[in-house]
Parts: structure tokens; sequence; C-alpha cells
């Protein structure tokens, strides 16, 4: 897989903090996966975000802060839970190094041969993967973190467009497998996209296989165009 097509700075940095909504982040965790520049990236500004932290912390701990802390935490979780920065790396190694998942795939996507979903995908509900225009079908990812997010998860026929929309605020699409084509270039496996409200496109897949991705919308959901109408039943 070459990825050709990386989340912006701001958007790293963004994740890096922390402060990314838990949509896109989740298709940032996913591109991570893929691509060690931009896994680099993102521990640069971890890291500088703990000097920030550590100059602007002066004052010393008690000597057994550390232990007290820990004793009024209690037991360590057995799995899951925290949301915390430490539990999110510690996740995000586990799905850089572990084995694959076995796969759970919602009712409806039919993945092409030697094709899994990406791991921290295999953990989360998804709705079945309905029709909403010839040749494709959406299932919605469920992001219970975050009752405000959009995720969803599309399933595009050879040559198949999504029908032209623009929308408020960003959207973040991330290519699983296949591949498609917009004005602003073409984007394969593995490529994050992101487009702003002043984009208006009808992204238009690959003759010569199905395109399976991930869009994660920020901010408010209001489409122009006839995808509003396609995903209404959804949101
Ligand atoms: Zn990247």
């Amino acid at each position: 897989m070459s990825v050709h097509s990386h989340p912006g700075d701001a958007t790293l940095l963004r994740y890096a903090a922390g402060t990314l909504p838990a949509g896109p982040a989740l298709l940032v965790e996913i591109h991570l996966q893929g691509c060690p520049h931009c896994r680099a990236a993102v521990r640069r500004f971890e890291a500088v975000g703990g000097a920030l932290l550590d100059a602007a912390e002066p004052a010393a701990l008690a000597a057994d802060a550390f232990a007290r802390t820990l004793a009024r935490l209690g037991p360590a979780p057995v799995s899951g839970g925290l949301t915390g920065g430490g539990a999110r790396r510690d996740h995000l190694e586990a799905a850089f190094s572990g084995p694959a998942a076995a796969p759970r795939l919602p009712e409806g996507l039919v993945l092409p041969e030697g094709v899994r979903l990406p791991r921290p995908l295999t953990s989360r509900r998804i709705g079945a993967m309905m029709p909403v225009a010839p040749g494709v079908r959406v299932g919605r990812v469920h992001v219970p973190e975050d009752g405000q997010s959009n995720v969803f998860l599309f399933q595009i026929g050879p040559g198949r467009a999504i029908p032209r929309h623009t929308h408020d605020g960003t959207e973040y699409t991330h290519v699983i497998c296949g591949g498609f084509s917009d004005p602003s270039g073409h984007y394969g496996a593995g490529d994050l996209v992101e487009a702003d409200g002043d984009v208006e496109h009808s992204p238009r897949v690959d003759d010569d296989g199905t395109c399976i991705c991930l869009a994660a919308f920020e901010g408010r959901l209001r489409f122009r165009g006839l995808l509003g109408v396609v995903l209404r039943p959804f949101l």
C-alpha cells in the first residue's frame, strides 16, 4: 500500500493533543496504521506537547504522589474503559503490532478478496449496509464516545459515483480498498482526504473494482445536493 494523501498538520496536531473529535480521530487512527510518515509526525507533536507541559509545571510533587495516585485508582482494568492519552497510545501500539482481529462484518458488506476491515473498526458496531443510490451502500459506524459524530462506511461499485454534494465543515475520507477520483485528484487504499465546505464534488470510483471507504464529517451535517437526501434516513 503506498499512501499519497495524508491528514494535514493541523489535523495531526489536534489528534496528538486529543482535541480532534472522535469521528475524524477514528479515521486518523486507521490512517496511522498504514502511514509511518504520519505516525512520526504525531510522535513529534506529542513530544512537543510533553515538553510544553514540563515547562509549564514547575511545582514539585511529593515523592509518593505517584504511588498514592495509583492506589486511589484501584486495580488496573482488564480491558477498555480508559480514554486518556496513555491508554490511547497503548491501544495504538496494539493496533500497529497485534495480530489481526477476527472479522466482524456488518450485514450487507462484501469485502473484495484479500481485503479486511482496519483493526480499529473491528471492535465497532456498524449498522447494516443499506442501498442508497445505484451501486452505493452505506452503513453507520457507531462512535458512542461522541454522540455528535457522523461516521459512515461506504461500499461503492466499479464506475459508480457518490451523489454530488457539499457540506458545512470538513469531510474526512479514508480509502480502505479500491480508488476514486474527484477534481482534486485520484485516491487509493490508505489515503486520507480532507475536503472543506467549499468543495462541491461527486467522487467517482475507478472502473476496475469496488471502493470501500469511511467518511467522517466534522461540524454541522447539512448537505446540499442529493447525498443529503440519501443519507437522511441515517441522521
Ligand atoms: Zn500519512
